[in-house]
């Protein structure tokens, strides 16, 4: 059966692109191994500021408000809500910090997102509190789990879905064929292991290990996020997601004490409260040296794509990406240059 799009890769970027196509009634099929090391580890962390310079983050007033539409409109197809709103309480690290964010809270394109630093925040104590505080707004997180399990589910129902693990020497990009079956279209979204991938691995493309840990604690609030040096969200049950670590150019998928260390120090500097750590955790991200996503066609066979390098903010920027993708696809529109592959060689 032909004039079908494969999706090779189920994670965020499989599954956003599946949702795209399900919206534009394109036939397609999802394959993917039913093992993900990113999409599923992560926090979900929706977070539209970079703190250290308190600047917005890349594009982040297009991607945002498209982004929570989608997540409510795909969870709508299981009965179920992937985006929840939490506020994120900031830390802030030094004074300076505090003063940027003055300077910033009231102009016009950051009083979306900065609240204006009350005493109270000021005063805050839920975290160790040297310079002040502030509530970042129009936060919150994915839950990751549901949006897997039920995005899986409800592919399945719509006969787009195959739990497989491909080899490479199963595809014939020149006859676009998949174990003998020919596609319309092929599209890569393998997470890290794009950097195995041999008709795209000339890409930058590398993997960025992170760990996290589940810490339990009576006295923690779980009414915020809260920030500074690691994150900590409430995952309900007095239980809390702490994470992540950053570990370059390693797929070693093990947990190890040194990431443990690292984030219970984390811990340190963020709260004073007891806990206790229940579990930890590790996956790996994919990320590219430009810290921009890897979207395009393949220089020398049509109808071959890549959505790839989403990096450590994949939830925000994933299903406006996954559109612009498709525009470029059915419609001809150019990619922003900034993620197009041709950056590459
Ligand atoms: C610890 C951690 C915390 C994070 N926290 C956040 C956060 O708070 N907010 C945020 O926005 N982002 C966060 N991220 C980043 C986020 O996870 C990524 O940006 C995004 O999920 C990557 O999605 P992806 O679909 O590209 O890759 P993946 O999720 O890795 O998906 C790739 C899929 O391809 C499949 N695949 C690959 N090869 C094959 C094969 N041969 N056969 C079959 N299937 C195959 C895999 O099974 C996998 O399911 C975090 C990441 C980590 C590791």
């Amino acid at each position: 059966m032909g004039h079908k799009v494969l999706i090779a890769g189920g994670g965020l970027a499989g599954i956003c692109l599946g949702y795209q196509l399900a919206e534009n009634k394109i036939p397609f099929i999802l394959i993917d191994s039913g093992v993900n090391h990113s999409s599923l580890k992560a926090a979900g962390l929706v977070n539209p500021i970079v703190f250290r310079r308190m600047l917005k983050s890349w594009r982040i007033d297009d991607f945002l408000p498209y982004a929570i539409q989608f997540y409510k409109k795909t969870g709508k197809y299981t009965d179920s809500e992937f985006f929840h709103y939490l506020p994120m309480r900031r830390g802030f690290a030094h004074q300076q910090e505090t003063e940027l964010w003055e300077s910033k809270q009231n102009l016009e394109e950051y009083k979306i997102y900065l609240s204006k630093l009350t005493n109270e925040d000021k005063t805050s104590e839920v975290l160790i509190n040297n310079f002040g505080t502030g509530i970042v707004k129009e936060t919150g997180y994915i839950d990751t789990k549901v949006f897997l399990e039920n995005s899986y589910a409800y592919f399945e129902s719509i006969d787009s879905y195959q739990k497989i693990e491909y080899k490479y020497n199963e595809f014939d990009l020149s006859k676009k064929t998949f174990r003998g079956e020919n596609f319309d279209k092929i599209i890569f979204c393998e997470g890290y292991k794009g950097i195995y991938n041999p008709w795209f691995n000339y890409l930058p493309l590398q993997a960025t290990k992170g760990q996290t840990i589940i810490i339990k604690s009576n006295t923690l609030k779980d009414s915020e996020i809260l920030n500074r040096k690691c994150f900590l969200l409430p995952l309900g049950n007095n239980e809390f997601k702490v994470g992540a670590t950053y570990e370059w150019n390693t797929t070693d998928l093990s947990t190890t004490i040194e990431g443990l260390n690292t984030l219970k120090e984390n811990i340190e500097q963020l709260i004073h409260d007891d806990y206790e750590v229940i579990h930890q955790d590790a996956g790996i991200r994919p990320t590219v040296k430009d810290r921009r996503p890897l979207l395009g066609e393949h220089p020398e066979f049509k109808n071959i794509f890549i959505f790839n390098g989403l990096g450590t903010k994949g939830y925000s920027m994933a299903p406006l990406l996954s559109k612009e993708l498709l525009n470029y696809i059915y419609e001809n529109q150019p990619i922003d240059r900034e993620i197009n592959i041709s950056r590459f060689k």
